[in-house]
């Protein structure tokens, strides 16, 4: 029998797994009706689930009454386990791998076993879901048409200053992963290196009881951090905005690489008139340019 199960009309024989094939299965970040009917129907019907921690899974797959055998695979175990993982697949069973949380291979194991599969040209199949840097994204309010997934900044206070140093002047809106005993160190080194006036807001909790979104400049959000205890449990994503400084520089340097091609053909105030119109920069600073260039060119 065909099913209408494609958005676009395309219909499917069924949704029954295909022996062989390593399916990447994103699972709910907290609330466990966040999982997809598709993901419920793989992890009833592979032969195995490769799983990050397999007592969290196990919650998930009795709250939907599935039996399917697990294997725990995470971070200490997946380079002796895959060479096994591969074996099975080639053998023609069908493996679902999933995360504690969210996204397997967005800040969590998997990536070997998928560069490996694909290495063998077996199949990997995404099926998907939750992540929680793109939840937080999409309901922060912060510019969403560009942005950084960070995942998690180093531990050691040294190496994550530097490490957010060379990030200061990023202009896409930045995500970032945090645990909860770092996150007030974090928004410190944030607002101290990158300046303490930009926007950010802390995503906690998503998706749970006590989800909670935060929104003020990093300085105030340290400050919120550091007097309420409350705010500082639990899970956390970071959004910053990007720098509006590297915004404006970019601008400026389009403006004048179009005002060089219109000087050429107009005259100067029509030019920077238009080179400020295309591009969004200052009318103003266009024309004094280009009388410069006139003068020097
Ligand atoms: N693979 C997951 C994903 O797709 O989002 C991320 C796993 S990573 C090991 C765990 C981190 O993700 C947490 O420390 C936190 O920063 C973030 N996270 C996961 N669930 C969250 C939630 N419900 N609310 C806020 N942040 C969450």
């Amino acid at each position: 029998m065909t099913e209408n199960l494609f958005a676009n009309g395309d219909r499917q024989k069924s949704d029954s797994v295909e022996p062989g094939v390593l399916y990447v299965v994103a699972t709910p970040i907290g609330n466990l009706l966040d999982i997809t009917h598709r993901a419920l129907a793989v992890l009833r019907q592979v032969d195995l689930i490769a799983a990050e921690d397999t007592r969290q899974t196990r919650v998930l797959l009795q709250r939907y009454g599935i039996g399917t055998p697990l294997l725990a695979y995470h971070e200490h175990n997946e380079t002796a386990l895959l060479p096994r993982l591969v074996e099975q697949l080639k053998a023609g069973q069908a493996i679902a791998l999933v995360a504690d949380a969210g996204t397997p291979l967005i800040s969590d194991p998997g990536f070997p076993l998928v560069r490996e599969a694909r290495r063998q040209a077996l199949k990997v199949v995404p099926v998907p879901g939750p992540s929680a840097g793109v939840c937080a994204l999409s309901a922060a309010g912060l510019a969403s048409d560009r942005f950084l997934f960070l995942g998690f900044p180093p531990r050691q206070t040294t190496q994550r200053r530097a490490w957010l140093q060379a990030l200061a002047g990023e202009r896409a809106t930045l995500v970032l992963y945090e645990a909860s005993h770092r996150v007030q160190a974090t928004l410190r080194d944030l607002a101290e290196l990158w300046g303490g006036r930009r926007r950010a807001v802390i995503a906690r909790e998503l998706t749970k009881r006590f989800e909670t979104f935060s929104e003020g400049s990093m300085a105030e959000l340290a400050q919120v951090l550091a007097q309420d205890t409350q705010q500082r449990t639990g899970e956390f994503v970071l959004l910053v905005e990007g720098s509006q400084e590297a915004a404006d520089e970019a601008t400026a340097r389009e403006a004048e690489r179009v005002l060089r091609f219109l000087a050429e053909e107009l005259p100067l105030k029509q030019a920077a008139a238009l080179a400020a119109r295309i591009t969004g920069g200052k009318r103003n600073r266009l024309y004094r340019l280009a009388l410069q260039w006139q003068k020097k060119p």
